[in-house]
């Protein structure tokens, strides 16, 4: 496929397996795991295989292949409420420079942080 990973780049190292995570799904496109300082339970990361720091640096097929990946993760984290974030730029949040879309469950009041 048209994947593309630079040697440096932290979540490159991610896909590649040479830093370890807690993987959840992977496709020809897309790799997803469990972000390692979660702001809730089940908090995941979905990253294309294609490094770029913004949006509109990645090609769309990795792009239209997370949201359904996205979907998966919600349903099975079985929150009922949650985010899907993605931020773009320093000044935007963005600390890791490779595209990744969060989801981000929204625990109920009486869960607090799930
Ligand atoms: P950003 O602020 O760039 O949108 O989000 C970066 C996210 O990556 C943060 O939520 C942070 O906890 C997560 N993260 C940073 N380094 C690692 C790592 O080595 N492993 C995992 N699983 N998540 C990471």
């Amino acid at each position: 496929n048209l994947a593309k990973l630079t040697a440096n780049c932290l979540f490159c190292k991610i896909i590649r397996g040479q830093i370890p995570s807690k993987k959840l799904v992977e496709t020809d496109l897309t790799f997803s795991f469990l972000d390692i300082n979660p702001l809730s339970r089940g908090h995941s990361l979905i990253i294309p295989k294609y490094c770029g720091a913004k949006l509109a640096d990645i090609p769309d097929e990795f792009l239209a292949d997370a949201m359904p990946v996205a979907k998966k993760i919600a349903i099975a984290t079985g929150a009922t409420n949650y985010n899907i974030l993605q931020n773009n730029g320093a000044e935007a949040h963005q600390e890791v420079m490779h595209v990744h879309f969060h989801v981000i469950p929204k625990p109920s009041e009486e869960e607090g942080l799930g």
